[in-house]
């Protein structure tokens, strides 16, 4: 690290090479040792930089133009790849992108967990890793009198010019936005405006069953009525009979959080179902379900792996969601225990296990920090513990009660790799062993990685 003053200053343009990729996907090159972090850069590539940010020890510079190019770059399909910013590594191939989350969960394993020996496998990847998102919600503008749809720009909330597709949605979800907006702007419906609190119309969702293709509409507006709405919905529903669910959500505040508390079913189900492996879902609007389920299915299959059930265990599944781990366990084990803070989903995961005739499963609302000391002062002593805790990590009261439960085997499923390893050191400590890790990559094009790892109590 430069411990005098950085080598370099604001606004000055300099020619820089890149040797290694940030989280985050931006190249890092080193001037006199002071690495600077340069977006849309890659390993190998030489270019002209102007230095933009200049901190104690890092700065940031922006890409001007690059005079040796990496054979691992790649034009990113998106026409507003850069605007946009929802995607961070279409620039590169996408075997770099898989290297490179590969390397960041062998990273944190070294220097956070401080595992030198674990083995970190190769990235399940996808093999066609376009157009994989189920789901998209996006907000509702108006330009020159028109309706238009699109993501705002990067730290903004302006919506991108011409954006009528998204390269990793789903396509059937692209047209249907399409044919929504349409339908709506020749109906005279006004799209929400954020700076004055009018207008109508602030936002389409759409979800597509992957493997039942059956789609659910919802409409978000800032008015309680939706003007038009029976032309609008009969339109939709005889026009394109994969639509099985058309919503509406009412959401009269001034906020960034999309959807607003009441919702009523305008036409057809409440529900669509989707599937993953064996398992069938109900999804309503509100409910949670996984982007990417070809990979989830996958990613559930290695923790089942690492969980080696034989049918006799009971199992705790903590930070359940909807149960979609829990249900996939209860197949190979005699009892599941779910638990997770949000009622609306512990609902979902008893619906579904009915829906799928489940009957060793049991939902618990509650923070699972507090529920599992509960458990095990009540005696409970599961052979398997499975954790999917959100992005910060498992709390530090819910590793202790795993300690004390002292299962055989512990299967995290991890969305954050400095997290993960971060928790699998107190783990270690407390008489675990960290096997093997199997990174899945549920994400692509974006700099996002999940991991499942096996952990073993020592002999
Ligand atoms: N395993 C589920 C969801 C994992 S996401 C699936 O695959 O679908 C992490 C979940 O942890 C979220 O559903 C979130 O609501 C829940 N959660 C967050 N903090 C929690 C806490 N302290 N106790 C229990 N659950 C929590």
């Amino acid at each position: 690290m430069a411990k005098q003053k950085p080598p370099v200053k604001k606004n000055q343009t300099i020619e820089l090479s890149f040797q290694d990729l940030t989280h985050e996907g931006a190249g890092v090159g080193k001037v006199e040792g002071y690495p600077l972090f340069v977006p849309y850069a890659l390993p190998g590539e030489t270019a002209k930089v102007k230095v933009v940010k200049v901190n104690k020890n890092f700065g940031f510079g922006k890409l001007l133009d690059i005079k040796e190019v990496s054979p691992e770059r790649v034009e990113p399909p998106c026409d507003v790849y850069v605007q946009c910013g929802g995607c961070q590594l279409q620039h590169m191939s996408y075997s770099l992108q898989l290297k490179m989350k590969q390397n960041q969960v062998k990273n944190a394993m070294r220097k956070i967990a401080h595992l030198e020996d674990v083995p970190v496998h190769p990235v399940l990847g996808m093999e066609d890793p376009w157009r994989y998102r189920n789901k998209v919600q996006i907000p509702v503008g108006e330009r020159d009198g028109e309706l238009i749809t699109g993501f705002y720009q990067k730290r903004s909330h302006k919506i991108i010019e011409g954006m009528d597709r998204c390269v990793i949605q789903d396509e059937v979800n692209d047209r249907m936005v399409e044919v929504v907006r349409r339908m709506a702007d020749r109906l005279g419906i006004s799209a929400y405006d954020e700076e004055h609190d009018k207008g109508v119309l602030r936002h389409i969702m759409v979800r597509t069953g992957q493997e039942t293709g059956e789609t659910m509409i919802v409409l978000i507006t800032r008015t309680e009525e939706l003007p038009h709405q029976e032309e609008l919905v009969k339109e939709i529903h005889e026009t394109y009979p994969h639509v099985k669910s058309i919503v509406h959500n009412v959401n009269k505040k001034k906020t960034n959080v999309i959807f607003g508390k009441d919702t009523k079913v305008l036409w057809g189900n409440e529900y669509i179902y989707d599937n993953i492996g064996d398992i069938k879902f109900a999804i309503s609007a509100r409910s949670f379900y996984q982007v990417n389920p070809p990979q989830t299915k996958r990613l559930y299959d290695t923790a089942l792996e690492y969980a080696a059930l034989t049918g006799g265990e009971t199992v705790v599944d903590a930070y359940c969601g909807i149960g979609t781990i829990s249900l996939f366990l209860a197949q190979q084990a005699k009892k599941v225990y779910g638990v997770e803070i949000v009622q609306e989903a512990i609902a979902d995961a008893k619906k579904n296990a009915k829906l799928n005739h489940i009957e060793n499963t049991e939902f618990y609302v509650g923070e699972a920090e507090k529920v599992m000391p509960w458990w095990t002062a009540q005696g409970l002593r599961p052979d398997v513990i499975v954790v999917d805790p959100p992005r910060k990590g498992c709390d530090e009261d819910l590793l202790e009660a795993m300690i004390t439960m002292k299962p055989e085997r512990i299967v995290y499923v991890s969305c954050n790799p400095s997290t993960l390893a971060r928790d699998l050191r107190i783990l270690e400590d407390g008489g675990y062993e960290t096997k093997q890790v199997q990174p899945v990559d549920m994400f692509p094009q974006t700099g996002h990685i999940e991991a499942v790892a096996e952990i073993r109590l020592k002999k």
